[in-house]
């Protein structure tokens, strides 16, 4: 994946497209990286070779002796290249799709694509593109598992899906495009949405390009809510922010609120945790290179006791005349660190049976989430008989 990045991302297309103003201030803001990102981009060297190695772009002697160089790197885990590899079987999956009505369809990988036709100096990279006549197909390779990402009305792949037709549509026949992500850490299916040729270009043209012309020049407006600021670079500084966080009163009279108040309120604070923690963060930040907020100073946390070295507690106790063996208990690895060290499919072919979820607690969630809503029990019973 290239490293430079335009100012008007596909990545942050959902906040640049409603708070027009951000991509300017988040402009002036210092690049951050973490360690995700550059595990991001080791998984994505992986799922690159595995999407060209099943569609037969390279030979399985060139995969072989590119895994074995990429095995080295400091972030590979067992996972990554399982993770990759089902990638590209499933981009080999699409590939074979696609050749059932056009022949001549073939898939390319990480591929810069131009939309700056709508968005000044716009472009991504898509991961995996399958070029053919009639569907146009994109593929998103995530291997994040923080939450889950819908390619329903995503306008990073909207984005994509443009500099995908951009590319083409002199030579193929396109009608629409299919954008699928593929986010195998946290679901075994693709998640994709459909849409037509003539209703992108309207999107691009109705949406699209007014708003980037706005973010392009700094001017619009700001729009603070949970989903636009989460992960904005400006995000602790921004004062658009900070007057929606801080204005979330509601005319009552009564001395207690109503049940309609609680949710109301819970509503209109959806990004107050998130916003508190990236102030406290920014301002620890600042403390620490020196600089004074008024009010606030650092000092030293709670910590546990602990040893300083365990080798010297096991040669002190076997010296003291303990056996070494009552000085460690057997634990089993976590789930997780099993599936990454062994990798998912193993897991699942030698443990398969073994592995139970139990339901989870009830919690509670806004009421356009995509989840089922729970019901306890007991009332689905008395639910039953009420309808009898
Ligand atoms: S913090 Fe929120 S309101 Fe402020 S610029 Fe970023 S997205 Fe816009």
């Amino acid at each position: 994946m290239p490293n430079e990045h335009a100012l008007l991302s596909a990545s942050g297309a959902a906040r640049w497209l409603k708070c027009t103003k951000s991509a300017r201030l988040e402009e002036q803001m210092p690049e951050t990286t973490s360690i995700y990102a550059a595990e991001g981009t080791a998984a994505h060297e992986f799922a690159e070779l595995a999407g060209k190695y099943f569609t037969d772009a390279i030979s399985e002697t060139e995969y072989e002796a590119k895994v074995e160089e990429l095995s080295k790197g400091e972030y590979y885990t067992g996972e990554m290249l399982e993770c990759a590899v089902r990638y590209g079987k499933y981009a080999r999956e699409r590939l074979d799709t696609a050749r059932k009505t056009c022949p001549d369809a073939y898939a390319v990988f990480e591929k810069r694509l131009d939309f700056s036709q709508w968005v000044p100096s716009g472009f991504g990279t898509g991961d995996c593109i399958i070029v053919s006549d009639g569907t146009l197909e994109i593929v998103d390779y995530k291997y994040g598992k923080g939450y889950r990402v819908e390619a329903e009305n995503n306008p990073q792949m909207k984005l994509y899906a443009l500099g995908a037709l951009n590319m083409v549509w002199t030579l193929y026949q396109v009608e629409s495009v299919r954008m699928s992500i593929f986010q195998p850490r946290l679901s075994q299916n693709a998640s994709f949405h459909e849409i037509s040729v003539s209703d992108l270009i309207d999107w691009a043209e109705t949406v699209v390009a007014p708003a980037a012309t706005l973010a392009w020049n700094g001017s619009g407006e700001f729009c603070p809510c949970a989903d636009t600021c989460k992960f904005c670079r400006a995000g602790a500084v921004c004062r658009a922010r900070a007057t929606s966080n801080t204005a979330i009163s509601r005319a009552t009279t009564e001395d207690t609120l109503t049940l309609e108040d609680m949710g109301e309120y819970l509503k209109r604070a959806e990004d107050l945790e998130t916003w508190l923690g990236t102030l406290r963060s920014a301002v620890t930040q600042e403390l620490l290179a020196g600089k004074t907020v008024k009010g606030w100073k650092l000092v030293r946390g709670k910590s546990t006791r602990k040893f300083r070295s365990e080798d010297e507690v096991v040669e002190k106790m076997t010296k003291a005349g303990y056996a070494e063996a009552m000085l460690y208990e057997r634990k089993l690895l976590t789930l997780t660190r099993l599936e990454s060290d062994f990798g998912k499919k193993t897991l699942a072919e030698v443990l398969g049976d073994t592995i139970v979820k139990p339901e989870g607690s009830p919690t509670l969630a806004s009421a356009n989430d995509k989840r089922p809503e729970y019901v306890p029990e007991d009332r689905l019973v008395n639910q039953l008989f009420d309808n009898k």
